[in-house]
């Protein structure tokens, strides 16, 4: 069957300094040829350094991408940023959904469908986010939370290479817990059988990445599932030295 290249995407959220470009580099030197047949790599880091880190990153054909696009191309929204500029930039990416934005911003499944419409309007591939909460998956009902925020917030005509889904457990993000294996691997089956049952068979090619406290110990357990097709990472992504140790999962 097919199968799409992994991609490990890293999302600074509101992190990163001049100082962090450093990161950047070394992250950019080590990306040799060989890894890259195995792995895309995509940092995300915040807009402040968008225009720095593309010219470190263009020589070494790794993407970058926004952590989160208005659903407008231009316009009077004080402080949002549109998908257009950071394609403008040279962004291949953007995340939208994510949980921190949905429960810090309100932001519910019809404006994220928006937002990745957005995205695909102006040539990037977004990156969306779902997952249950702690509360969701002890009450039984995490594969049905995570089904109806696809059927809620993945745009409604897309090619699936076009999409990127992240499966971020909320209780995973940033606590250091992770789901099992087996966990992993029903819900990213569910996901897949979602996307197929949403966009045909060829949702083989749409990537489910795994997100949630993947840190170079766990990332070989937690990549290695079935239809887990790469990993959007947080704090682990903020220093180069683990960012690289989990992409190398893949050479
Ligand atoms: C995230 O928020 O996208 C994330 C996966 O964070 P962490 O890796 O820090 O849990």
């Amino acid at each position: 069957p097919f199968t799409p290249r992994p991609l490990v995407a890293g999302n600074w959220k509101m992190n990163g300094l001049s100082a962090s470009l450093g990161e950047i580099e070394t992250i950019a030197a080590r990306y040799d040829a060989a890894l890259r047949d195995k792995v895309e790599l995509a940092i995300c880091p915040p807009v402040t350094l968008l225009e720095r880190a593309a010219r470190i990153l263009a020589g070494a054909k790794i993407a970058f991408g926004g952590q989160d696009c208005h659903e407008k191309p231009s316009g009077a929204h004080t402080g949002d940023i549109s998908a257009e500029m950071l394609a403008d930039a040279g962004a291949s990416y953007v995340i939208v959904g994510h949980s921190e934005r949905r429960a810090d911003h309100g932001e519910g499944d019809a404006l994220i469908r928006a937002k990745a419409q957005a995205a695909l309007r102006a040539g990037l591939t977004p990156i969306v986010c779902v997952g249950e909460t702690r509360a969701e998956r002890d009450a039984g009902r995490a594969s049905a939370i995570v089904e109806a925020q696809l059927d809620g917030s993945l745009p409604q005509s897309v090619a699936p290479d076009h999409i990127v889904v992240a499966y971020e457990p909320v209780w995973a993000i940033g606590t250091g817990l992770t789901p099992t294996p087996v966990d992993v691997a029903q819900m990213h089956a569910a996901i897949r059988a979602r996307l197929t049952a949403l966009f045909g068979a060829g949702a083989e090619a749409t990537r489910i990445l795994y997100g949630g406290s993947v840190k170079p110990a766990n990332a070989a357990e937690l990549l290695r599932v079935k239809n887990v097709d790469g990993a959007l990472v947080g704090g682990a992504s903020l220093t180069a030295k683990e960012f690289l140790e989990i992409a190398e999962i893949y050479r």
